[in-house]
C-alpha cells in the first residue's frame, strides 16, 4: 500500500485521459458521440478523479457532490431514515434534519429510540467543540438494531481519520475545508465501503444535479494532492497553539490535549488530531476584543484552508455560548500565529 502522500498525488493516474501531467480544468457539459462520455451531470473526468484519490485515502468508494451540505442530502435521501439520533453536529446539517423533522418526514431521538434502517449521526471531532465520538462503540450499538453509522469526519480529514475502518457505514466531507484546503471550492463527498452502493448513490446524484461544478472539482482536486502534508502541518501548530491558549488559563477545546475528554479515543482512531479548535473567552465583548486586535489570523468563518481563521462562532450558530471563539490552524509559520494571539490576548486582559 503506498503512503498517503502518494495516495494523494497518483491514486487518480489511470483515469487521466490525456497525457498532461498536471489534471486538466474540463468546463464543457456535453461531449461528442460515442466517445465514452455524454453529459457532465452524468460523468465527468475530473469529479471521477478526485472520487478515485478520495476513496482511496478513506479505503471505500467516493462520490463527490456540489458541497458538503448535498453530500449530507444525498444521504438523507438515499437512507430516508425514519429515526435519527443527532448529537453536537455542524449548525447546516442539524437545521437540513430540523427540516426533515418540521415536514414530517423524520423524528430526532437517543439512541435508545434506533431501529432498523434508521441513521446513528456522528461528527466527530464535532463542530464547535471537538467532542469525540468512539466510532466503533456507537458501530456496535446501532447495528444491533439494524440502524447504519454516518460519520461527518470533515474536521478529521481523510488524512486524520478513516471512519469506515472503525465501522461507520456511511463518511461524509465537507471538501470545500481542508481536502480542496484553499478556501476558494465548494464540494462535498460520500464514501461508502461498497461499489455497488457508490453506483446508486451516483445514480441518484443525476437525478438530483447535485454534481460538482468543474473548476470546483479541480481545486479540490488540485488540492488534495497536498492535504497529508498540510494536515501533518497545520495540526502540529494546532498542538502547539492549544497548549499555549490552555496554559493561560482559557478553556481550550481541542483533543491533542491530554486533559480534553475525548483524548484517548482520538488517539485511538485518529492519526492526527487536526487543526481546529475552539477557545472560550467568557463574554461576547472579550470574543470580539480579541478577534478585533488579531492582525496574521483573518476573523473569517469556515476551515481547513492555508489561512488561519478565527471566528466569534455565535455568528454562526446562536446556539452556542457567546464567548466561544472557533479557530482554525493554518500553514504559517507558527511562531507568528502565536505571537499574534498572545498579542491579542493580551489586548483583552486575558
Ligand atoms: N459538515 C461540517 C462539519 C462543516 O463544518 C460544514 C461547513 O462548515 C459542512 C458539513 C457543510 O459543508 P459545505 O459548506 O461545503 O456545504
Amino acid at each position: 500500500m503506498p503512503g498517503r502522500s502518494t495516495t494523494s498525488i497518483h491514486a487518480d493516474r489511470s483515469l487521466a485521459e490525456s497525457p498532461d501531467v498536471a489534471p486538466p480544468i474540463r468546463p464543457s457539459t456535453t461531449f461528442q458521440e460515442d466517445t465514452g462520455r455524454r453529459y457532465r451531470r452524468s460523468s465527468h473526468e475530473t469529479t471521477e478523479r478526485l472520487e478515485a484519490v478520495i476513496g482511496a485515502l478513506e479505503g471505500g468508494s467516493a462520490v463527490a457532490y456540489s458541497s458538503g451540505m448535498a453530500a449530507a442530502s444525498a444521504i438523507v435521501s438515499r437512507y430516508r431514515p425514519d429515526r435519527i439520533v443527532l448529537p453536537e453536529v455542524y449548525h447546516g446539517v442539524r437545521d437540513l434534519m430540523e427540516r426533515e423533522r418540521g415536514a414530517g418526514r423524520l423524528e430526532i431521538t437517543d439512541p435508545s429510540g434506533l431501529g432498523e434502517g434508521d441513521i446513528w449521526w456522528v461528527e466527530t471531532p464535532s463542530n464547535p467543540t471537538c467532542q469525540i465520538t468512539d466510532l466503533e462503540d456507537v458501530a456496535a450499538n446501532a447495528h444491533a438494531v439494524g440502524a447504519i453509522v454516518v460519520c461527518d469526519a470533515t474536521f478529521a480529514t481523510p488524512a486524520g481519520m478513516n471512519p469506515l475502518a472503525f465501522g461507520a457505514d456511511v463518511v461524509m466531507h465537507s471538501a470545500t475545508k481542508a481536502i480542496a484546503g484553499h478556501s476558494d471550492a465548494l464540494a462535498g463527498l460520500v464514501v461508502v465501503s461498497d461499489t455497488e452502493e457508490a453506483e446508486g448513490l451516483r445514480d441518484e446524484r443525476v437525478v438530483h444535479g447535485s454534481v460538482p461544478g468543474s473548476l470546483d472539482a479541480w481545486l479540490a482536486l488540485r488540492g488534495v494532492r497536498t492535504l497529508p502534508l498540510r494536515q501533518e502541518r497545520a495540526a502540529a501548530s494546532a498542538q502547539l497553539i492549544a497548549a499555549f491558549v490552555d496554559e493561560r488559563a482559557i478553556r481550550t477545546w481541542y483533543p491533542g490535549l491530554a486533559s480534553h475528554p475525548g483524548h484517548d479515543v482520538a488517539k485511538r482512531q485518529m492519526r492526527s488530531m487536526g487543526s481546529l479548535m475552539s477557545i472560550d473567552l467568557g463574554d461576547a465583548d472579550t470574543a470580539d476584543g480579541f478577534l478585533t486586535a488579531l492582525g496574521v489570523f483573518t476573523v473569517a468563518t469556515s476551515l481547513g484552508g492555508v489561512e488561519s481563521l478565527a471566528e466569534h462562532r455565535v455568528r454562526s450558530d446562536p446556539e452556542t455560548d457567546p464567548g466561544l471563539v472557533r479557530m482554525s490552524i493554518g500553514i504559517e509559520d507558527v511562531e507568528d500565529l502565536v505571537a499574534d494571539l498572545d498579542q491579542a490576548l493580551r489586548a483583552v486582559g486575558r
